[in-house]
């Protein structure tokens, strides 16, 4: 564990707030008032994660967010934005800018903490893989194990099975799943959906994790490990 989190807030009680819950969650936090200690920061030794707050200072955070993009070092570090109630137009500029998640002030810190642990999961199962209980995917090999076995699945069992990884427990409509796996542009009706997922069902039924890929009533699809 030991995750290392920048703050970059000029709001020293809020970062300090922030920095306690993140200490409590077994990760390390460090701090930045502004743009420039975080650029000092990020060069020096690049952290697991940035949380940045939207008004800083001089320049802006979400100014730090496109820069951060576009340099090859730093273009997929995961970045949490902290915005202010009522910025919607703002939040929509910062997924432009490659924005990860953003939070809303005032937060509680266990939201936000449960909204780091997620990110931070995502942007593992992106890079090389993720496991959840004995299932693993191998997503430089575009693999799939229950553990040392490998899973046979179609390409678009493999992306709906990589999507729930990254962003499990929570529940998605089939809209949502076409959206994110499918890609928006594409039309397709979402009894699909329905079709892939008991396809990957039946793959994982073969090792006794049918359970995994949950229906949820009036809702849609969720991967859980709870039953
Ligand atoms: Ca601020």
């Amino acid at each position: 564990m030991h995750e290392r989190i920048l703050i970059v807030e000029d709001e020293a009680p809020i970062r300090d707030m922030v920095a306690f819950a993140l200490r409590k969650a077994d990760m390390e936090a460090i701090h930045a008032a502004d743009v420039e200690a975080a650029r000092i920061a990020i060069s020096d030794t690049p952290p697991d994660l940035v949380l940045l707050d939207w008004m800083l200072p001089g320049t802006s955070g979400l100014e730090l967010a496109r820069e951060l993009r576009r340099d090859t070092r730093t273009t997929r570090l995961p970045i949490i934005m902290l915005t202010a109630r009522g910025e919607e137009t703002d939040r929509v500029g910062g997924f432009d800018a490659g924005i990860d998640d953003y939070v809303v002030k005032p937060f509680s810190t266990r939201e936000l903490v449960a909204r780091i642990r997620a990110v931070l999961r995502r942007a593992q199962v992106d890079s090389d893989g993720v496991a959840i209980g004995v299932l693993r995917i191998d997503h430089t090999a575009h693999r799939v194990y229950v553990g040392d076995a490998q899973i046979e699945l179609g390409p678009m069992e493999y992306r709906l099975l990589h999507f729930f990884m990254g962003h499990a427990e929570r529940a998605y409509t089939r809209a949502q799943l076409l959206d994110h796996v499918w890609g928006g542009n594409v039309y397709i009706e979402e009894r699909t959906v329905d079709v892939h997922i008991s396809r990957l069902r039946e793959a994982l039924r073969t090792h006794g994790l049918e359970g995994l890929i949950q229906t949820v009533r009036g809702t849609g699809y969720r991967l859980s490990e709870a039953p």
